[in-house]
């Protein structure tokens, strides 16, 4: 006596199978998305950029700095100079962290 079988597949893994699959493809969707949105301008080597700044202490603006030296640098007018020379310097390196240490303030 021969039995035969039918192989038919399992309803709930095909379900879960296909759950998978779809969520992957919206995984790789999402992924390839993020990749190809452009990132936020920063400033790169070779970029000016100037910014202008005050600071306030006790609601009394402060004179405008000296000049001071570095990528990032005012030239004792109120703005910041931003001029990357270095890939250290530049993009989310080029902060306010940064002009205010070479500049030699310290915050207490
Ligand atoms: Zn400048």
């Amino acid at each position: 006596m021969v039995t035969k079988m039918k192989m038919r597949p399992d309803a709930r893994t095909a379900s879960s199978l296909r759950r998978q699959l779809i969520l992957a493809g919206i995984v790789v969707v999402a992924a390839t998305a993020v990749a190809l949105m452009p990132r936020a301008k920063l400033p790169q080597v070779g970029d000016h950029w100037h910014a202008r700044y005050l600071v306030v202490i006790c609601g009394k603006p402060v004179p405008d700095m000296p000049l001071t030296r570095g990528a990032i640098h005012t030239q004792g007018d109120g703005v910041i100079h931003v001029e990357p020379k270095t890939r250290a310097e530049a993009g989310r390196n080029a902060n306010l962290g940064r002009f205010f240490a070479t500049a030699g303030v310290t915050f207490v």
